[in-house]
This record gives structure tokens, sequence and C-alpha cells, in this order.
């Protein structure tokens, strides 16, 4: 579900996934002009609650990109999140739509009511329908056809809700939609739950929009978010870090006391020590900090898109999950979904596929050639199985070739009939040669049930056991054909 896009809009086109710094219109710490140049940042992101409350009717004649002073892609978010960290906003869902048509951002953003995390089904569902009542509305008060406009998404942990919310504002005439409500989930690393919020809004969204995961902003998550679908994310988190302390990786957050070394390559970093930040003056070590941020989140994204272009995503998102359990915990849950992932996942790929852990067994190339050997496939008329688990070395005689069908066992793929084994991405397949319990299972299944399937028309079954590799497991899976069973 992890694409590489390209969103164009009235000032430039803007590569995706990709983050949207958010910059405080009052108080600017690194400008719009520098995010661009030294990290590649294209969108920017900005508050029009906040925007309305400094400046007013000024930024109406000066618009949005003359008070940020850039003069490339913005988009505006609403005060939504204002609501939900204090409360209340003081501004109507009306004046908010009207004053960001006036502004004029690339994109803008319906105020709507965050669920959150903490609260009530009745109370969820309350925010689901409110927010889709000013959805409705605003499509009829927008004015400005440059505008483009973002649908949000609400429901929180209640999945069904949230399904509910993203069917109904993809009916109506929004370009890109938000996934709201994560940062109660980002900030405590409830990644299983994120997981489960996201898919409910991604199965049921108009997949040609760009979907921006809100608040989201750590690098660590980014893989995981984007597997799933999500196009953009935008975070102050650059900056509330660095005036913390705190040091980004794509691995987690390091508390910059706790830094021996600089693990990062970024200008920062290679130039610098520890010491140097720690004692830099205040305003210059958040400066540095947040610099060092931002690189090492655009690093990350730029990783994340040749992993796209070269089709190995699913191995990217499997070793940043291994950073934190809490994120495998994450990744696992999203395996959960690989029947609706498999729709999307490409056929062929440019690279090789690569086991690299048991979650390999999980993925969707893996479901799909199970399943289509399953549902598509009839075998050749040949009196003789001959089943050969994948070796390496000399390819051992067979009694009787022309009268012999042969299928090699190939981990995690398990029953691969000779003449597909060309077929990608069987012919590009990289495992160890130390077999793990999940390999051994997954290709006795296979095996197992191919026979159950296809074993009656066989005279005989030859079985080329590899004892010391696969044990007694191939012996057992074929429990369906025993009589017919010829062990060598
Ligand atoms: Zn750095």
């Amino acid at each position: 579900m992890g694409r590489v896009g390209k969103l164009t809009t009235a000032h430039g086109d803007v590569t995706t996934p990709t983050l949207m710094p958010v910059i405080a219109p009052s108080d600017i710490l690194l400008s719009p002009r520098q995010m661009r140049r030294e990290f590649g940042a294209e969108l920017m992101m900005t508050n029009a609650y906040l925007t309305l409350r400094s400046f007013g009717e000024e930024a109406e004649k000066r618009k949005i990109h003359g008070i940020l002073d850039y003069n490339g892609p913005i988009f505006t978010d609403s005060g939504g999140y204002q609501i939900l960290r204090y409360g209340g906003v003081e501004v109507s869902p009306e004046e908010i739509v009207r004053y960001q048509d006036a502004i004029a951002p690339d994109i803008a953003t319906i105020l709507d009511i965050p669920t959150g995390v903490q609260t009530t089904r009745e109370r969820a569902a309350e925010t689901v329908q409110v927010t889709l009542e000013r959805a409705r509305q605003a499509v009829k008060l927008r004015s400005n056809p440059k505008v483009m406009w973002c649908g949000p998404v609400q429901g929180g942990l209640f999945s069904d809700l949230v399904a509910e919310s993203a069917r109904e504002v993809g009916k109506l005439d929004y370009q890109l939609h938000a996934i709201g409500s994560p940062v109660e989930l980002l900030e405590g690393y409830r990644f299983a739950e994120l997981v489960d919020l996201v898919m409910a809004a991604k199965q049921n969204l108009p997949p040609q929009r760009p979907a921006h995961l809100f608040g989201a902003g750590h690098p660590m998550m980014f893989a995981l978010a984007v597997a799933m679908g999500c196009d953009l994310f935008d975070s102050a988190a650059y900056v509330l870090y660095a005036r913390d302390g705190r040091y980004l990786t794509s691995e987690g957050t390091l508390k910059l006391e706790e830094l021996s070394y600089l693990p990062c390559e970024c200008p920062v970093c290679a130039g610098g020590s520890p010491e140097k930040l720690y004692d830099a003056p205040e305003d210059e070590q958040v400066k540095l900090l947040a610099r060092h941020n931002l690189h090492v989140t655009f690093g990350e994204l730029r990783r994340i898109r040749q992993a796209i272009v070269e089709g190995r995503l699913w191995q990217h998102v499997q070793l940043r999950c291994r950073a934190h359990p809490r994120l495998l915990d994450g990744f696992r849950r999203l395996m959960s979904y690989r029947d609706f992932i498999e729709r999307f996942d490409p056929v062929t790929k440019t690279s090789a596929f690569f086991y690299s852990g048991e979650e390999s067994a999980g993925r969707p190339e893996v479901l799909r050639h199970m399943r289509r050997l399953e549902e598509r496939y009839e075998p050749p008329p040949l009196p003789i199985l001959a089943i050969m688990p994948a070796f390496e070395g000399e390819r051992p005689e067979l009694p009787e070739p022309e009268k012999t069908h042969l299928v090699k066992l190939v981990p995690p793929f398990g029953v691969v009939p000779e003449e597909l084994e060309e077929v990608y991405p069987l012919g590009q397949l990289q495992v160890p040669r130390e077999l793990d319990p999940e390999q051994i299972r997954a290709v006795a299944e296979s095996l197992s049930s191919f026979l159950k399937q296809h074993g009656e028309r066989y005279e005989q079954v030859l079985l080329f056991n590899d004892k010391p590799r696969w044990g007694n497991s191939l012996v057992n899976a074929c429990a369906s054909v025993v009589k017919k069973l010829k062990i060598i």
C-alpha cells in the first residue's frame, strides 16, 4: 500500500511520502526557505486558527504565503488539534472555512472534532457525526477553487466508527483525507492500536486520495505508516523534541546527555560532538538539534521512497520494527491485514525476495503464491510425484524422469512445482541456509495441503527427505498419501 506519489498544488508539486514541518506563524525557528533548501521539505504546515489569532485580516491581504514568506506549497490545519489539547477554540467552523479560502493555502482543513482515545463510544460516535456534518457543510461554503481541501476521519479506537467516518467523508468532494487522533497512540507507543485505526480508515477511503496521518512526525514509525498507505506526516516534533534536549534517530529517541557519540551522518553531527551540542547556548542548541532532527526525518523518508521503488518496503518495515518491541506488535498486527494488503502488492518487483526473519513468511508474496497454487494450479498428467526440498549442491537423479512431476519445497513459499520455479519471486529468492521453525512449519503445511488436494492423481510419491535439516516434518506432512509414499 506504500507508494511514491506526486501531489500537484497551486504552488508546485510535492513528492510523497513526505513530512510537513509545522511552522508556527508568529514564532519561526527555521524558515520555510531553509526547510526547503537544507532538508528538501516541499510542503509546509501551519495553523489557520493561530494565524487568525496572530494576524487576523492582515493575512487575508498578504495571504498565507506572504505571512510565511514562502512561495511553495502550504497546508493549513484548522485548530482541531487545539480542541484536543485545550478543549475549545474561539472560532466557528464556517468562519475557519471562509478564512482559509481568504488566506489561500494550497491545502486547507475543516474544523473537525478530534475523537481522542480516552472517550466513550457514545462521545466517539458524536465526534464522527459532527465532523461529517461540518465536512458536508464546508463543501457548500467553499469559494476558492485554487484551494484543495482535506476531509478528516475520526472515530478513535472504535474501528467500526472509523470505517463509517472514512466511507462517508470519502463520498464527499475532498482531495485529501487526514486520519485523526493518532497522537496519544504515538506518544504511548501503542502501535498495534495505531495499525487498527489507520487500517480501518484506509480500507474505507478512496485509495487514490492522499492520506495524511495527523500529528505523526517520528521517523521510527514512518516505514510502518507508509506501508499502510499514509502519504503525509506533519509534526512539530523536530522542534518540540529539540527544546527538550531530545535527539531523534530512525530507531527511537535519545536524550542529549546520554550521548557519548553522535550516531548520525548529518552535517550537524558529522562536524560536531555531544560536548559541543551540550555546551552550546540554549538557542543555538535548540536550533542544532532541530536541524539534526529534520535531517534524520527527511533521510528516513528518502530511504522509504527508495525502498518502495525497489519493491522492498516490507523488508524495510521489518528492519525498523525490530527497533522496539511495541513497533513489532504494530507490525504483527499489520500482518493480520495481509489479505487486504496483498491486493495492492505488485506481482513483480525489481528486487529479490530476502528472507529476513520469521515475519517474511507472512509477506503478501507468500500468501499470494499459496492462494494461487490452491485456486489456479492444475498439475500435469504424470503418474509419479517427486518431492524435493530446496537444497544446495547437485540435484539427485530421478528414477523415471519422463514419468515424473517434480515439485520443490521452497521455504517460506512451500510447494513450488518445477515449471513455476522461475516465476517472481521464486526465481529471485534468498533464504538463510539454516531453517527456522517458522519456515519448517510453513513448508510442511503447504506440502500437506498440496497432497490432500492432488495426491489422489499420482500412482507413486517419492520424497527425497533431508532428515538433518527437516527432521520428520516432511514425512508427517505426507500422511494423506502414505500408502503410495516412498522415502528416499
Ligand atoms: Zn545528525
